[in-house]
Parts: C-alpha cells; structure tokens; sequence
C-alpha cells in the first residue's frame, strides 16, 4: 500500500513506484513526462496515446464534414466513412439537437406531501436561487430554466433543475445551482440527501435520420439491416452490441473533440433502456424504396468548459469539423454514430464482419509481434492469406521474412 502519494516529489514518486512494482527506475523515469497535465489530473505519470485519424463522405444537414476520430480501433473510422458514404450519395443526413440539462435534489421524507407543495408554490423562488449560484449562465440567455418534482416510492422524491447550460456540459454549472437549492431547501427543513447533476440528459436530445434508395443497397441487404435493427429492438444481448457498435463512432468524436465520453456512455446506455428493456438506439425499416435509419440519444456535448479550453488538439479538431456550437457538434456526432451502425449492420448481413476486419487485424497483429514498416506490407498479404490470423502464423511471416 502506498500512503500519501500524492504529497511526494515526483522523484520520490517514482522511486516508491519502482519499490512497489517490479518496473526499473529507469524505465519509470523515461516514461514520466513534464507537461500541462500535471494541473489537470492528480498523481500525473505521462501522458497516454491514442491514434487520431479523419473520417471523410460526412453529410448533415446539407454540410459536408471532416470528422476527426480518436480510437485504437482497426476499421471504425473506415466503417464510418464507409457508412457516411452511402448515406452521401443518398442526400446525407438530417439532425436536430435540444440542449436542456437536468439536475437532482434528491430527498427522502415519511411525509412528502407537504414537500411537493411546497416545492410547487416556490418554483420561480428555487429557480431565482439556482441562477443566483451561476449568474454568467442567465447573462448568456441560459440559465435554470424549468423544475419539477417527481416521487419516486412513497418516502423518496426528486426535485429536478432543468438548466440551459448553452455552449458547456454543465456538470459544475447544474451542481453548483443544485448544491444552492439544497441550502435554500434546509432552511425550510427539507433535509436533501444527494443534489446532483443526472447523466440521463433526456432534456438534451440529438435526432438523426437517413433515407437510402432500397436499391443502392440491393434490396436483400436493405431488408436484412432493418432486421438487424429489430433484433437489437427485441434481445438485450444483440442490443449491446449494436449499440457498442454506434458507440465506436460516438466516442471517438466525443474523445477528439476533447468531450467527457464517459457522460455521454451512461447517458445513451440509461436513454437505451428508458422503456425498461435495453434496446438498440438506431432503427432501420424498409418504407416503400427507401431504407430509413433513425436515431436519438442524449448527446450533451460542448465546445468550452471542462478541458477543451486547455487541450489544443480537441481545439484544432472542432476546428477541422468547422464546428460553430455545441448543438451542431451533437448533431454531427450524432451522425458519425448512424453512419457506424449502417455500416456495421451491411457488413453483419452480408459478407460477414470479419472479412473487412481482417486486413486490419492483420497489421496489428504484426505490429504487435514486432513487423517493421517497411515489413508490413508484405507481412500482411503473408497473413491474410495464411489459415488462420493468429500470433503463431505473426511470428514465423516475421521470421521467414527476415531470412
Ligand atoms: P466548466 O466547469 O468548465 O464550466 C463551463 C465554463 O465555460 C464556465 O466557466 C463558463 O463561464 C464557460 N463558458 C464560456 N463561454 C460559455 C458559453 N457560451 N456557454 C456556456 N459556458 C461558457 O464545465 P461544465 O460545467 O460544463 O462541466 C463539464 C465538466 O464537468 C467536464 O470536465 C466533466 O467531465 C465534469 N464533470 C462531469 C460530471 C458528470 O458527468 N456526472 C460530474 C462532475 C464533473 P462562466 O463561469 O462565466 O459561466
């Protein structure tokens, strides 16, 4: 066990390390780094890579997109473009965005009625209280907005702040007013367990819909994705994967553009299963000629607060995107996603996903096991054609390689 860590130099942190573990000093101190993140997170090491590329053919509303991608996935960003391509060639995507973020005061009572009461007759007295706690919010055209209480079981009640939070996330905007309307609460002797923002975003909702001619996809394939999708409607266990599907696509913009993607994880996972069986969030159906796909998901991302302003690199890429505000990122995210799960659900239902996965499991296989670059080329053609893609085949394409 390692006590009061976060109270020694770096040094002696790395030296407590190297006791602790059986990894050399040596090593420890070639992979520390001194950098702006030191300020960011607690017991700071170094920082950690990821591989950013850029998915191209992205259509939404008439705009053409750059989308930058972070992931160590093989083939999501190809799927993506892949996906965004079909969807081109039939006019691109529609999208809309709300932004209404929610927070919880959470209050526990053997007699709530008289709460409820007066949580009702003092809505705009609690709405006045939360802004008060962030003015700037309110100044911008934001600002708390709308409450309302729900009971959860006959002792357990919710008084929800609903806050436009404009071009932030809001987490530390919606616990500061919440954390505000606690005290005003407690002076009326309503004793609040929890105030805190909920990731349920359900008030900050991106639509995203497509239509592609039947015939595009052939109209076999078409009538399978929508099966597909059905699946996903009915059976939780493809439902995950479907949706970890169109999270592939989510995540990697939401990362790139410097967003919290574990926010937007809880939130689209609890919006799944908001009919109280998890479901596929994207529905495709056969309606008439068209193949249409259809999706909506809390997506409360943002173009200030949290990191962005600090991580230069989430500014270039919402740069890249030519992205003006927080609704037109959601929307653009929002359908990368779509475009992801189309993909994926062409490839499931027709040559199978392994086939277009293979080249690319392939070279990082060989990577792994050590293939240069100039190698790789060749290494791979070796693999793919070999029986079976796995480290023992790796390692002896690699060693006939170099004889
Ligand atoms: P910040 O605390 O950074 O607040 C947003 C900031 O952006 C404010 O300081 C605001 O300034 C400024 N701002 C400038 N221009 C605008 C504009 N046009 N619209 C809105 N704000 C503007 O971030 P958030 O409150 O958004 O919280 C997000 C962070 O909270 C993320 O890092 C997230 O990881 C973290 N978090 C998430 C939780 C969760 O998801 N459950 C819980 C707790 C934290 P001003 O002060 O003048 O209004």
């Amino acid at each position: 066990m390692i006590e009061g860590y976060h109270k020694l130099t770096r040094q002696q942190q790395l030296e407590q390390l190297a006791q602790e573990t059986d990894v050399d000093l040596s090593e420890l101190t070639e992979l520390a780094m001194d950098s702006i993140h030191q300020q960011q997170i607690e017991n700071y090491l170094t920082d950690f890579n990821l591989p950013e590329g850029i998915a191209v053919n992205l259509v939404v509303n008439g705009q053409a997109y750059v989308v930058p991608m972070v992931t160590e996935e093989p083939s999501v960003i190809a799927a993506a473009s892949y996906g965004a391509k079909m969807v081109q060639r039939a006019g691109g995507f529609s999208a809309n965005s709300r932004r209404i973020m929610l927070g919880q005061l959470l209050i526990s009572s053997a007699q709530p009625a008289p709460i409820i009461d007066y949580v009702k007759k003092q809505k705009s007295h609690l709405l006045k209280v939360a802004n008060a706690a962030h003015p700037s919010m309110q100044a911008r055209g934001g600002g708390a907005k709308n409450l309302r209480i729900r009971q959860l079981t006959a002792t357990k009640l919710s008084v929800d702040l609903m806050v436009d939070t404009r071009e932030a996330m809001g987490a530390n905007t919606i616990n500061s007013m919440v954390e505000a309307v606690k005290k005003d609460l407690v002076t009326q002797q309503i004793d609040v367990d929890m105030a805190i923002l909920s990731n349920l975003a359900d008030q900050a909702l991106t639509e995203v819909t497509c239509q592609i001619p039947v015939n595009q996809l052939g109209v076999e394939v078409a009538k399978k994705i929508s099966l597909a999708s059905d699946y996903a409607q009915i059976d939780p266990y493809r439902a995950a994967t479907h949706n970890k599907g169109i999270m592939n696509g989510i995540d990697a913009v939401v990362m790139a553009s410097g967003n919290d993607w574990r926010a937007i994880e809880s939130g689209a996972h609890a919006y799944a299963a908001q009919n109280g069986q998890y479901q596929g969030l994207s529905t495709w159906d056969v309606v008439g000629d068209q193949l249409v796909g259809r999706m909506e998901l809390p997506l409360p991302v943002a173009t200030v607060g949290g990191s962005i302003g600090i991580n230069t690199q989430a500014q270039l890429n919402l740069k890249l995107m030519q992205i003006k505000n927080a609704k037109q990122l959601a929307e653009v995210i929002a359908a990368i996603g779509l475009a992801q799960n189309l993909a994926a659900l062409r490839a499931i239902v027709s040559e199978g996903i392994q086939s277009g996965h293979m080249r690319l499991q392939a070279k990082s296989l060989l990577i792994e096991h050590g293939a240069t670059q100039a190698e790789l080329g060749d290494a791979v053609n070796r693999l793919v054609q070999a029986e079976r893609i796995d480290a023992k085949n790796a390692q002896q394409i690699i060693k006939q390689l170099r004889k």
